[in-house]
């Protein structure tokens, strides 16, 4: 069936090159790459308890924008995934990297990425974002859970932009992950501070990249606040930190719910962008795991829509910078934020293809935070090239799938077999996998400090 898709997909383009077809078609273990991943780690979650129903276990974000592509898109079709493909190759010759293995990069109005590690510099982030396929992605700019990092070296920063047009990357097709120690919500003015001097220079660090956004978790109210309180707290920050730069957007990021956090409610965001001086430098991201546990119930293409029509109505569609695409190891208003491989969880695929199919998410980085297990190319790289196969696809039930040569039955499989295989070969998030308990079979995931969004029952009180 993923044949036939591709073969089909290939039909519709003249241009469809041969070869890259072929590469589409091989097992992506075949195609890893020989960049290094992993300093600072894609965040990821937590396994808590032995979950029957659910295979993978971390968490990773991704961004997409597809607006920036407008290079390489076909202009006679707005919806369809393109077929076109291209590797990065020609223009990296320069530089010291080995392209040859990198997954192909299907052209797409839907921007679908990854959370990539910048491990040994900001820079290497572009590398590992092109060797997945990814059209999108997202980065840590300093190490996630530490107050304070050196600064961006200007060779760093050269490389960065240099590396920006080699691989054809946008500033929009970046969304760069804040800090999860910052809490602008803290009604405690001293950590507050702190928090906004993390927060600010995480700005500033995007915009010494030239990058124009920047997602970060709204904060808490730590129990000693009320939400609005917070939510005033938040805006504030923003509208300083507009003040002490230029050209980044804050991107706020909805969350699913747990204890003091803010932003699992629509009306939370909408509260703090109301706020906010500047409404051309304020956004959201919606992540669909967050989204799913919150009481958002998106797994139905019409549930998805209402989903739509109520951020619409309470923040406004202008305001959508962004998405996070998880699937949940949990189920329906669990309130708990945990993140599964696409497809493995009670989301299940049908889910992305709604969310794919709705020209509402194309032009934004569209970001996988799912876990890799130290394999990107062969577990990110498999879940981007199956949701790009589903982008403009409009069908939503595996029978209507069926129809249109979408197997979601045999992606999931894909997925979940790279997944397998990434967990038997993969070395775990620098051995973090060897100290989280469980056995006996069971999957280990990385500790907290590789987690994305935290756990749910850590509410960033001691920010
Ligand atoms: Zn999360
Ligand atoms: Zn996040």
């Amino acid at each position: 069936m993923l044949s036939s898709t591709l073969t089909r997909f290939s039909g519709r383009n003249s241009i469809s090159s041969g070869i890259g077809l072929i590469n589409t078609l091989m097992p992506t273990t075949r195609r890893s790459t020989r960049v290094a991943h992993h300093d600072v780690e894609p965040p990821t979650k937590k396994t808590k308890g032995n979950d029957a129903h659910t295979i993978a276990t971390n968490g990773a974000a991704a961004n997409l924008d597809p607006s920036h592509h407008t290079e390489h898109t076909d202009s006679t079709s707005s919806n369809q995934a393109k077929t076109v493909k291209w590797k990065g190759k020609g223009k990296a010759k320069e530089s010291e990297v080995d392209s040859s293995a990198f997954l192909e990069r299907v052209d797409s109005q839907w921007l679908v990425g990854a959370h990539v590690s910048a491990a040994k510099g900001v820079e290497n982030a572009i590398i590992n974002a092109a060797s997945i396929g990814a059209n999108a992605f997202a980065l840590f700019l300093k190490s996630q859970r530490k107050w304070t990092s050196p600064p961006l070296t200007d060779t760093s920063i050269a490389e960065f932009k240099k590396r920006m047009k080699e691989y054809r990357y946008t500033s929009k097709m970046v969304l760069p992950h804040g800090s999860y120690l910052i809490n602008l919500g803290n009604p405690d003015a001293d950590k507050r501070e702190k928090s906004y001097t993390c927060f600010v220079d995480d700005l500033k660090r995007c915009q010494e990249l030239g990058l124009e956004l920047y997602n970060f978790h709204p904060g808490s109210t730590v129990g000693q606040a009320t939400t609005k309180e917070s939510l005033a707290f938040i805006a504030e920050c923003i509208n300083r930190a507009h003040k002490e730069t230029e050209g980044v957007t804050a991107v706020l990021e909805n969350m699913a719910g747990a204890g003091n956090i803010i932003g699992s409610d629509f009306s939370h965001l909408a509260g703090i962008i109301e706020l906010v001086e500047d409404k051309s430098r304020v956004g959201v991201c919606i992540d669909t795991c967050h989204t799913f546990a919150a009481g958002y119930d998106i797994r139905t293409k019409e549930g998805w829509n209402n989903t739509m029509k109520a951020f619409d109505e309470m923040i406004g569609l202008k305001y959508l910078r962004g998405m996070h695409l998880n699937d949940s190891k949990t189920d329906y208003n669990s309130k708990k934020d945990r993140h599964e491989n696409i497809g493995l969880g009670y989301l299940g695929l049908p889910a992305f293809n709604h969310i794919l199919s709705d020209p509402r998410t194309q032009g934004i980085p569209l970001i996988l935070e799912t876990p890799s297990f130290e394999q990107p190319a062969e577990v990110w790289g498999k879940e981007i090239e199956v949701l790009q196969l589903m982008c403009g696809q409009h069908t939503h039930s595996p029978s209507q799938a069926e129809e249109s040569g979408l197997d979601f039955g045999g992606f999931v499989s894909q997925i979940k077999s790279a997944v397998k295989d990434a967990e038997k070969n993969g070395k775990g998030p620098k051995g973090k996998a060897q100290k989280t308990k469980g056995s006996g079979g069971k999957r280990k995931r990385g500790n907290a400090a590789q987690d994305d969004e935290g756990d749910d029952d850590d509410d960033g009180s001691d920010c």
